[in-house]
């Protein structure tokens, strides 16, 4: 069984954003109509380190001669693709793809990677999110898990790159990844950044805004010089940026957090809390769907301010 796109938006896995928004609007997006052909794209960064654009969130690739590491893998007919296109990319083909989380569109083409690559690796709160997840939806079959796991930190070196995985506490999910090109000096943060864009805040599995928060802050002074990948992007922006991208999102969290809070103490019902029009100096973010909004983020927010566990 594969994943559509359907149960893709179906699941609670709502990340349709990113590239796919740029050619197709959500209201086009019914079931019932064959999607457009997705364009895909290769770019290079630096120093062998590069992203691939299609269906779903930011691909980040590394290309030596010992090989190629890849860093998350969109949905199985992008993930193809890519697979392609890599295996071009070295003689050796493609060594490791690294999960930054376990949602959909980032770990549902892991089975195309399968038959070219020798290692999946995932922090292991995103392996065992990945595996409740798709053994809740049924999906066990059109999965493919990681193979290599590992708690607060990890690396590794391919070429005379050192690569890194790092894990900094609950963020966008309950098991999200940083991915560290030591040399080419790249980040991928995968949805740990969504740049101008609403976030999705997966409180399910474990997400917190307080933590991602300062997360982002401490990201971006430990790599302040670094070239950033983020997963998702508003229309027309790049997925690709610098560490004042992640302080913006910071800003927008503690400006979230704040309204939320003032709203608290001065007894205003939820309702109210969360439907304001905008919140001032972040207008020019990206809605999309009712989770990738304004009101997501207040509700998330809210909650996370209110729970007692
Ligand atoms: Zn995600």
């Amino acid at each position: 069984m594969t994943l559509t796109r359907r149960q893709f938006i179906h699941s609670s896995t709502y990340a349709v954003a990113g590239s796919a928004l740029l050619r197709l609007p959500l209201s086009a997006q019914t079931p019932a109509q064959q999607a457009p052909p997705v364009v895909t794209k290769f770019e290079d960064l630096r120093r062998n380190v590069g992203i691939f654009t299609g269906r779903g969130g930011t691909i980040g690739w590394l290309a030596t001669p010992d090989g190629v590491i890849a860093v998350d893998a969109q949905f199985p007919d992008t993930a193809k693709i890519c697979v392609e296109g890599l295996q071009q990319r070295s003689p050796k083909g493609i060594q490791m793809l690294i999960n930054t989380h376990y949602h959909g569109d980032h770990t549902g083409g892991n089975i195309a990677f399968r038959p070219a690559v020798k290692t999946i690796v995932q922090q292991e709160r995103c392996a065992r999110l990945h595996r409740d997840f798709t053994t809740k939806n049924n999906t066990v079959d059109s999965q493919a898990y990681a193979d290599l796991t590992f708690g607060e930190s990890w690396s590794t070196t391919i070429g005379d790159e050192k690569v890194w995985g790092y894990y900094d506490g609950p963020g966008h999910t309950g098991g999200d990844a940083v991915i560290f090109f030591e040399k080419a000096n790249v980040v991928h943060m995968g949805d740990l950044m969504f740049n101008r864009l609403h976030p999705r805040i997966d409180r399910p599995s474990g997400a917190s805004i307080k933590n991602w928060t300062r997360m982002l802050e401490r990201v971006a002074k430990k790599h302040k010089d670094a070239s950033f990948v983020f997963g998702h992007a508003k229309p027309g922006l790049p997925v690709t940026g610098g560490a004042q991208e992640l302080l913006h999102l910071r800003d927008y969290f503690d400006a979230a957090l704040g309204h939320v809070q003032k709203g608290i103490k001065a007894g205003q019902s939820q309702e109210q809390i969360v439907g304001v029009e905008s919140l001032p100096k972040f207008e020019d973010y990206a809605s999309s769907g009712q989770v990738l909004s304004l009101k997501g983020t207040l509700t998330s927010a809210y909650e996370e301010l209110t729970s007692k566990t």
